[in-house]
């Protein structure tokens, strides 16, 4: 028999499970610190975003095949040493993503009232860390710094009404704060130019059938439009949008701008944030943004910084500190030892790149095991854990948390999630 473990139950955990599991003389498990499966899909992806949360379908026949456990509220690096799971296991793959926010190194970034995307997208995703967020809604600015996918995705969220949240799962307590929001300018901060964009055009083009909020692009701010037809197709479809937001400003109550070559240099307020100071930035020849010493203030009563995401180290386990993810070779970090995902990849790419990711780390690591070197695996895993007083929590337990959650939802949207390790454990009678 093979033993894995996968430390992370989110997609690139789950792809790696399924190419795994079609092995014979396997069993994997798959661990997670919280005591609900699927990472990024239930905290990560937005609540209005259905459609891409239901490939958590897909992983749940993963997690139902024989071989495959998932290992909940069970924590590597106190509950259980990563040592530790490499002596029981043929092997450990490492995809615990990328949940910490790069840090907003400029000054004033520690006043109350800048927010991290990790910690905003978690608070009105319902992960436990952030329950208790608070973010400040009652300035009518706010400032989202960053111009990827996951800029839009809190621009879109502080924009919407309650009724268009209809059909989501967004938390009862941000749907409550949200509802009572003051805010009514939102400035999305990019230091390049909207040729430079990182977001993809389904969720750019989102922000021009909102309801009381509409995007402002300034035309001037656009490449000449012959420029556009050097773009990857994705990308050209994007600017277009940026063209037609520029084209057709719609007067609504809520404001969303685009404020491009626009580098926040600073943070003010008197012991809370009140504004943003931004440089005005060009683009050198390698479309680097460079400071051009004219700034203004931006008024915000929040600041979200959405700059991209940081793998948390491990110590003990090789770390490139630039990239913010672990140092591998094409997923190998040691011998026994991997990564897969933003774990492995750092945060980029989409739910769906972490499939060939998870099969080619899956494949990689049946190559190295072979028939498998006669470890104690999950018998192994169970001892230590009972030795400790740990009780995981079961793909069944899961099911039954999941049960309580669908009926406990309000009409018209498809769950209320516990927002609790605490009232997820209560829910399966701990
Ligand atoms: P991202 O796509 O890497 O975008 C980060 C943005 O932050 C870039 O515009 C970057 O600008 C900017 N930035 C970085 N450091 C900065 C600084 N110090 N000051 C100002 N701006 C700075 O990251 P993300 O938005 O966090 O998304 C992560 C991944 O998840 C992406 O692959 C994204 O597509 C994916 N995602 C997908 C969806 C979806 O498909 N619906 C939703 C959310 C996220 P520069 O380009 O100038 O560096």
């Amino acid at each position: 028999m093979r033993h894995v473990a996968i430390v992370g139950s989110g997609p690139a955990g789950y792809y790696t499970a399924e190419t795994l599991q079609k092995a014979d003389d396997i069993a994997v498990d798959v661990i997670d610190r919280l005591p609900v499966p699927y990472g990024l899909i239930r905290t990560g992806v937005a609540p209005d975003h259905q459609s891409i949360k239901a490939v958590s379908r897909r992983y749940e026949g993963t997690a139902l095949t024989d071989n495959v456990r998932f290992v909940g509220h069970v924590s590597v690096g106190s509950d259980v040493m990563i040592d530790e799971l490499i002596y029981l296991y043929d092997a450990v793959v490492l995809a615990t993503g990328a949940p910490n926010d790069r840090p907003l190194d400029i000054p004033g970034a520690d006043l109350p009232g800048v927010i991290g995307s990790a910690a905003f997208v978690g608070w009105y995703n319902g992960h436990p860390d952030f329950a208790d967020l608070y973010p400040p809604l009652e300035a009518p600015g706010v400032a989202v710094i960053g111009n990827g996918n996951v800029a839009l995705d809190v621009a879109r969220i502080l924009a919407k009404t309650p009724q268009e949240f209809a059909g989501s799962d967004i938390v009862a307590h941000a749907r409550e704060a949200l509802s009572h929001s003051a805010v009514r300018h939102i400035h999305i901060l990019g230091r390049r130019g909207p040729h430079q964009i990182a977001m993809t055009p389904k969720e750019l083009g989102e922000l021009g059938h909102l309801d009381r909020a509409s995007p402002r692009v300034d035309p001037a701010d656009l490449p000449s439009e012959g420029d556009d037809a050097l773009l990857e197709p994705g990308m050209r479809k994007s600017v277009t949008h940026l063209r037609q937001f520029a084209a057709n400003p719609v007067a609504k109550p809520v404001t969303i701008d685009f404020d491009f070559f626009a580098m926040p240099v600073a943070i003010e307020g008197d012991g809370k944030v009140q504004r943003v100071i931004v440089e005005r930035t060009t683009l050198d020849a390698d479309l680097r943004s460079h400071g051009t010493g004219e700034t203004y203030a931006v008024d915000a009563g929040l600041v979200i910084s959405c700059i991209g995401y940081q793998t948390p180290p491990i110590p003990g386990v090789p770390y490139e500190h630039g990239r913010g993810r672990f140092a591998s070779d094409e997923g190998r970090i040691l011998p026994g030892l991997y990564a897969v995902g933003w774990a492995r990849r750092g945060p980029s790419g989409t739910i769906g790149t972490n499939k060939p990711d998870g099969a080619r780390i899956g494949e990689m690591v049946l190559e190295d095991i072979g028939r498998g070197a006669g470890k104690a695996g999950r018998a192994g895993l169970d001892a230590l854990l009972a030795s400790r007083d740990i009780a995981p929590v079961t793909f069944r337990d899961w099911r039954r948390i999941e049960e309580a959650e669908v009926a406990a939802a309000l009409d018209g949207h498809p769950r209320e999630k516990f927002t609790s390790v605490e009232a997820m454990l209560a829910a399966i009678g701990r």
